[in-house]
């Protein structure tokens, strides 16, 4: 199956929605594609419908914007491939069979969003320990957290909000576990009152995650249990102890998703996708917008999608005009940075026997004394298995200061069938 269309989004974020929202309003014939079941990315998860009783106004009034806008939407379709110049190719396995679909585009917009960083410590392969926004994720999608004794730990602006979610779901959350010490949260707040707006919704989120503590300068240095997690073994530094809990919710900070970008030979810079002042990445017709471009926030995401719709749909003054409000999250993410920046206690938390690699079953040992990371992919496999380094690739960084270089498609596994007879963009560039 093929298709061509104007503009292509790929990724139905706050980003890609505001993205192909703007674009289709300025007269684009414009498609929407995501590979979760309904538009509204990782933040509105569960919004399947517009409902006028919505209480998040940005929320609903956002995906009204998107309904009337007249984009296509394609959900169910997972980005693998860019077989040609101008086209990329998709997935949508959800169903009984599978289909794929070759979209050409004259203007491509990235909205690929962000992925929760892991650090690996002993025991985080137990069953019941997961990203923080990942059991977040799964409890919006119907797995039951009522009345679980829960910890939350990590790192970033992420973990309240999940905490707060995970006990209006009916879970009883212990502790939520902050690595960055109580001066950087402090330099933060005095940062955010410059912005009320966000220093509220942080307060908020707070006070919805009351009956919690919340421990700043405690980070996690095992889970424990022997098939699956019976408890967490916290420090802050001075002592150490443990807490039971039936799941851990662990994640330290975003990372970008840029895999897509770097296989269409756009330029990265700390490992988020650059963009000039509309937008525009460093390849002609493609432009990105949101989380992979610098992780800023919900606000931040919609603005740069606005942006990248009104560049894609040649406004170009017009989307350059919002820059200044966009240097204000720039700042924003700088700041972000600064405060919850990994303390160098969490990158020695590993075992000789830690796994790192969890597809491979790559040990923390089996990786030492290797170059770089193609080195130590090549000899032990770490990255190569079906999630394709986006979890270990970030951890050896972190621990090795390694940088995953190579992306090949397919991006995400798919059956050989789905790979189709046509050459792929990495054998037409060799
Ligand atoms: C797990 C997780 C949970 C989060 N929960 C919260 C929260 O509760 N509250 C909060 O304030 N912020 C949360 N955030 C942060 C939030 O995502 C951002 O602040 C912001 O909303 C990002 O918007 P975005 O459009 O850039 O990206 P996203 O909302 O991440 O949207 C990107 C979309 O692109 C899709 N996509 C990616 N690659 C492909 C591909 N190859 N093919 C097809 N589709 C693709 C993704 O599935 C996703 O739907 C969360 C982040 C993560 C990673």
């Amino acid at each position: 199956m093929s298709l061509d269309t104007q503009v292509l989004v790929v990724g139905a974020g706050p980003a890609g929605i505001a993205a192909a929202a703007t674009a289709a309003t300025h007269g684009r014939q414009v498609l929407l594609l995501d590979d979760n079941l309904a538009p509204g990315g990782q933040i509105w998860r569960e919004a399947t419908t517009v409902q006028q009783e919505d209480p998040d106004d940005v929320r609903r009034k956002t995906l009204l914007a998107l309904r009337v806008s007249g984009a296509r939407i394609f959900s169910g379709w997972r980005v693998f491939d860019a077989p040609r110049n101008g086209s990329l190719r998709a997935i949508n396995d959800s169903g009984p069979e599978i289909h794929t679909i070759d979209i050409s585009y004259e203007q491509l917009v990235l909205a690929t969003g962000a992925r929760e960083r892991f650090l690996p410590f002993p025991g985080w392969t137990l069953p019941g320990v997961f990203g923080a926004g990942g059991l977040e994720a799964l409890a919006r999608g119907g797995f039951s957290v009522t009345g679980k004794r829960i910890v939350v730990a990590g790192t970033g602006p992420l973990l309240l909000p999940v905490a707060a979610h995970l006990r209006q779901m009916g879970g009883r959350v212990t502790t939520v576990a902050e690595q960055a010490s109580r001066g950087q949260l402090a330099r933060f707040s005095t940062f955010l009152s410059r912005q009320p707006g966000k220093l509220i919704e942080g307060l908020q989120y707070r006070a919805a995650s009351g009956g919690s503590k919340y421990r700043p300068g405690c980070w996690p240095l095992a889970a424990l249990g022997t098939d699956k997690i019976e408890g967490v073994r916290l420090t802050d530094g001075q002592r150490r102890w443990e807490e039971p809990c039936e799941l851990l919710g662990c994640g330290f900070h975003l990372v970008p998703n840029t895999e897509l970008a770097s296989l269409l030979g756009c330029a990265t810079r700390e490992n988020a996708i650059e963009v000039d002042d509309v937008q525009q990445t460093s390849v002609s017709n493609v432009f990105a917008a949101g989380e992979p471009t610098g992780i800023a926030g919900l606000e931040s995401a919609l603005l740069t999608g606005t942006m990248a719709g009104l560049a894609a749909a040649g406004k170009l003054e017009e989307a350059k005009a919002l820059l200044p409000r966009r240097q204000k999250f720039e700042r924003f993410a700088e700041r972000l940075k600064t405060a919850f920046a990994l303390r160098p206690e969490l990158l020695s938390l590993a075992e000789p026997d830690t796994i790192v690699c969890r597809c491979e079953d790559v040990t923390f040992e089996a990786l030492k004394g290797y170059e770089d990371w193609n080195d130590a992919k090549r000899q032990t496999r770490c990255g190569m298995g079906p999630c394709q380094g986006r979890v270990c690739g970030p951890a050896t960084e972190a621990l090795f200061g390694w940088r995953a270089s190579s992306v090949r498609p397919p991006l995400y596994p798919v059956p050989l069938s789905a790979m189709g007879a046509g050459p792929s963009r990495s054998s037409l560039d060799e």
